[in-house]
């Protein structure tokens, strides 16, 4: 038996939630068919030590604040948790946790949508796919010449340090989870080397304001994807952190703290790393772009004549040690290797004409040319900000979405 149904969303992430917000006030029927829990990812997929990369106050999903004791703290991974939890208990959302969809395809018949499960299926006029911009972790192949008695896991994988054997542990990929993931097993005693791809630095605070602050003041996150260049939009990771309270990512003080920096990992040999000559052009390229952040932040306030507090004279960072150029696994005592090196998409079992040569949906602000398939909460769906959690920066996307449905109705 087909359960009939207007519209089913597949993922109880936030987008899944808020597309559920907006799906009730238009009073369509729905239902979000989620493989795990609620917020699932913030639950299995973050380290211990992670907390969210934005102040307390940014936590917000439409109709719906964190509540908390200090807006500008940095809430622990859990707390997400219970925001999300609290959300969906806010909304009443129709959720149904363990109902993994194996596969989207359409009726031959009636031009509807079948949505096959591990627990039925589902016809549906409308079927939102919501399952998230950092679907399958990625492993380099290279990862399959490493010695065998080294341990490897993926960062979305990584809990804390006492799940690697002893010794010291290469990490690869200098994005914010690589470099919060080397800080949290450097902090824990462990000897880490950390190879060093492109990235961008920015402040924790600046001229009394938080991070957060400044994005939302300086309009970035408001940017649509056809006025940013392709090239500029895949960008370099920007290096945020919650934990501790938030503080600067910072890899010359990170190296000052005792991680060895190593430049971009090109290949493995028996147990000898080939490393690219390119740590100081990586390290030069994300001190500028910290610069840049900077200098953008300081002619908005000249030129909207405002008054916030000088930054005090940075301190002149520490001269690196000289670049670590080559390095033997076996020597340094590696025991295991962390992948930090990113995502991608999976839609695989999204049997439908709606993706280009490279699997990428092929949609407009998520509304793709099928009529009744709609994505959400992808990179770039619409604006810069539209995959991120923090200030509700999906909501407009679902809003619009919800329009279009409603509207099809
Ligand atoms: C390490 C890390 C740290 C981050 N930190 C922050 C941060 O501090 N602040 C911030 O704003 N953003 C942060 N992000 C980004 C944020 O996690 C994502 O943008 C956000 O989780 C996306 O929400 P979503 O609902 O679109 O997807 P997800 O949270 O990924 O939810 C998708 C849901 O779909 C479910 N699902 C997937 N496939 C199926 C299927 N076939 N059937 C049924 N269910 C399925 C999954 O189980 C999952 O629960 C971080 C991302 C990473 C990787």
């Amino acid at each position: 038996m087909k359960e009939q149904i207007n519209t089913v969303i597949i993922g109880g992430g936030h987008a899944g939630l808020t597309m559920s917000y907006f799906l009730s006030r238009a009073g369509r029927e729905h239902v979000i068919l989620e493989r795990g829990r609620v917020g699932e990812r913030w639950r299995s997929e973050r380290w211990d030590s992670f907390c969210f990369q934005f102040p307390n106050w940014t936590i917000e999903l439409p109709g719906y604040k964190y509540q908390c004791d200090d807006p500008d703290a940095f809430a622990p991974g859990r707390e997400v948790v219970r925001f999300l939890d609290g959300y969906s208990d806010f909304l009443k959302a129709p959720v149904r946790c363990g109902v993994e969809v194996a596969l989207l395809e359409r009726a031959s018949d009636s031009g509807r949508y079948l949505v096959n499960t591990n627990n039925g299926t589902f016809e549906a006029a409308n079927v939102v796919i919501a399952t998230g911009p950092y679907q399958l972790p990625v492993i380099p192949a290279m990862s399959a010449d490493v010695p065998k008695t080294i341990f490897q896991l993926h960062s979305n994988a990584y809990r804390n340090a006492s799940q690697l054997p002893p010794g010291s542990v290469l990490v690869v990929g200098s994005g914010a989870s690589g470099c919060q993931i080397a800080d949290d097993l450097n902090q824990s005693g462990r000897q880490v080397y950390l190879s060093v791809g492109r990235h961008s630095r920015r402040p924790r605070k600046y001229r009394g304001k938080d991070y957060a602050y400044w994005v939302s003041a300086l309009g970035t996150t408001e940017q649509i994807v056809d006025t940013v260049p392709e090239q500029l939009r895949k960008g370099s990771e920007i290096l945020l952190t919650g934990a501790n309270g938030g503080y600067d990512v910072n890899l010359h003080a990170m190296a000052g703290r005792g991680i060895a920096l190593l430049g971009h990992l090109q290949g493995i040999n028996g147990s000898a790393l080939i490393l690219a000559d390119d740590l100081t052009q990586n390290l030069a390229r994300g001190d500028e772009a910290l610069e840049n952040f900077k200098r953008a932040v300081d002619d908005y306030i000249t030129k909207n004549g405002l008054e916030f507090p000088a930054e005090r004279e940075p301190a002149v960072e520490s001269e690196l040690p000289s670049p670590v150029s080559r390095l033997n696994l076996k020597d340094a005592g590696v025991s295991a290797i962390i992948w930090a090196t990113g995502f991608r998409c999976n839609f695989e079992w999204v049997k439908l004409p709606i993706f280009d040569d490279g699997g990428q949906p092929l949609h407009r602000r998520g509304v793709i040319r099928l009529p009744g398939i709609y994505f959400l909460g992808l990179r770039w769906l619409y604006k810069r900000k539209s995959a991120f959690l923090r200030s509700a920066s999906g909501a407009e996307d679902a809003a619009y979405l919800a329009e279009q449905i409603t509207a099809r109705s």
